[in-house]
């Protein structure tokens, strides 16, 4: 099995250095990831430059390396385009802090995964719930387990998975749910200040409240658990939908049909 591992915390980061260790023993392992911390850059693509990527020395042996001066997207776009051939799992992690409900839409971590689930690539991505987080022993657990699911055939294709884990030690974890991604009931606000030139507004980012419906991560990794969530791309409103399809007809004087 190949596996591709990246992340946004940046190369360097312990996390991913403890999924590299725990994946060696399923297949060769190969590293693309930022030269630095690209945590909120979200699905970010860099378009307009060209995007460099040096082979590094691993802070384990044998394992080829590359830090890429680009965001965890193109980490990834580069790596399964340019850099590693035939790829069976991408993981993305192990982040330091959660990436839960409507976050997902920022993070770099799951930002990073999309580029593989685009490919059908069963893609995995793995964050523990601590910006310090030290001890990955029950994500590196749960990794190596998802890693034996995808190469035993058992996920759908393609399948991309968001999971959260608790900062918990592998005894402390209560159990594993199926879950959907929480709301939040908040917008990030902004600290204003000035610089003597300029003024700038520094967006913030304050603790969520969460909904905490049963069901959801945010309530699972409260619990002690860790959450599951499958994601997909079609972010389509189907209940919005239904309930404005009338909508083109009250616009129709936009565009009157040509009479002829
Ligand atoms: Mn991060």
């Amino acid at each position: 099995m190949k596996i591709l591992i990246t992340n946004d915390d940046g190369i360097y980061a312990p996390g991913l250095w403890a999924a590299v260790e725990v994946l060696e023993d399923m297949g060769e392992v190969v590293v693309v990831a930022p030269d630095r911390e690209q945590s909120g850059v979200g699905a970010s693509v860099t378009l307009n430059s060209p995007v460099r990527s040096v082979e590094v020395v691993a802070p384990l042996e044998g394992i080829h390396t590359y830090a890429v001066e680009g965001t965890p997207a193109d980490s990834v776009i580069v790596a399964l385009e340019a850099l590693v051939q035939n790829v069976d799992l991408l993981v993305s992690g192990i982040n330091s802090g959660f990436n839960l409900g409507e976050d997902v839409l920022v993070s770099g971590t799951v930002g990073a995964v999309l580029q593989g689930y685009f490919r059908g690539i069963p893609s995995l991505a793995v964050s523990v719930g601590s910006l310090h987080a030290t001890d990955f022993r029950a994500a590196t657990r749960l990794l190596s387990a998802l890693a034996h699911e995808v190469a035993e055939g058992w996920l759908p294709r393609p399948v991309l998975l968001n999971a959260n884990l608790p900062p918990l030690a592998p005894k402390e974890i209560e159990g594993i749910d199926m879950t959907r991604l929480a709301r939040r009931r908040y917008a990030d606000t902004v600290r204003q200040g000035d610089d003597g030139k300029r003024k700038y507004y520094w967006i913030t980012r304050t603790r969520p409240a969460w909904d905490m419906e049963k069901g959801t991560d945010v309530w699972s990794v409260r619990h002690r658990r860790v959450s599951l969530t499958p994601l997909q791309t079609d972010m389509t409103a189907a209940t919005t939908l239904a309930a404005i399809e009338g909508l083109p007809e009250r616009l129709q004087k936009l565009f009157p049909p040509v009479s002829s």
